[in-house]
């Protein structure tokens, strides 16, 4: 379900980096609208020296420090997850926040749906050895890797953020959706797959969040290609997971649209028919 091999430039430099960090901030800074938080989305490893080598980390927190930015994120997988990385943020200014891909916690779903090659052991250890350092650590969790019903879908996330609750501060649910050149899209095309439905994303938050743990949930995407309902709701619902994201507040997912029968039936359904009921 990953693209990113494919919309990975092997000529990008570590100066491009920088310079597409400093605009960006820039950018936020001319109009005076310096964030307290940034967010550094590599879809990588920003610990891997190949991906962003330690000069370029180091550049970025002191620029960071300069504009006094409280806290930052970025992600990893566990194996870049080392002493020696970890002491590049040693009595920073700000606070570092460092999310992992674990996907699953299910090795089978994790190893033969998604293909990560990682351990639930590998995390765990990664985990803990974070926190220990004083660093908070957010898991993210695929909503509907391929080859799962609607239902399981929706079970296999509740079940892995309540098994890594005490590991993690944080879950963000990342609901597939589909990139080019990916089996996922193969299997979309032949109407084998479907992106999850919003309504799973809202039940999955419903239940985690009720577990107490804090949950974040940002859909990307529009249409058909990416998790959706009826279409006439989608933007309705995922603005309200993004709010709810910010706020933790389950009234704001106490939303409503005729779709919700129709989705209730694919949650039914689809564990018997293997293939999505509805597109
Ligand atoms: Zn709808």
């Amino acid at each position: 379900m990953c693209g990113y091999i494919r919309d990975t430039d092997p000529g990008v430099t570590q100066q491009d980096l920088l310079k597409q960090f400093y605009s960006a901030l820039s950018a936020l800074a001319e109009k005076s609208d310096v964030p307290d938080v940034v967010k550094i989305f590599t879809s990588g490893s920003y610990f891997d020296s190949r991906e962003v080598s330690k000069d370029t980390r180091e550049k970025i927190s002191l620029k960071l420090e300069e504009l006094e930015i409280k806290k930052l994120i970025v992600e990893s997988r566990p194996e870049f997850v080392t002493e020696e990385v970890l002491d590049e943020f040693d009595g920073r200014k700000f606070q570092l926040e460092v999310g992992i891909g674990l996907e699953s916690a299910s090795d089978f779903v994790r190893d033969i749906l998604v293909n990560k090659g990682f351990t639930f052991q590998e995390f765990e250890d990664a985990a803990k050895f974070l926190r220990h350092r004083g660093f908070r650590v957010k898991a993210y969790l695929l909503l509907k890797p391929p080859f799962l019903s609607e239902s399981e879908a929706i079970a296999d996330v509740v079940h892995s953020a309540v098994r890594i609750k005490k590991l993690v501060d944080v879950v963000s649910i990342n609901p597939t959706n589909v990139q080019k050149g990916t089996l996922v899209e193969r299997l979309w095309e032949r109407k084998l797959y479907r992106p999850p439905w919003l309504w799973s994303a809202v039940e999955a938050v419903k239940q985690i969040r009720n577990e107490g743990i804090e949950v974040i949930c940002h859909p990307v995407g529009r249409g058909k290609r990416s998790p959706h309902n009826c279409g006439k709701c989608d933007d309705v619902v995922s603005k309200a997971l993004r709010k709810f994201s910010l706020y933790q507040d389950l009234n704001i997912l106490d939303l409503k649209c005729w779709c919700m029968e129709e989705w209730i039936k694919a949650v039914e359904l689809e564990r018997f028919s293997r293939i999505p009921l509805f597109h």
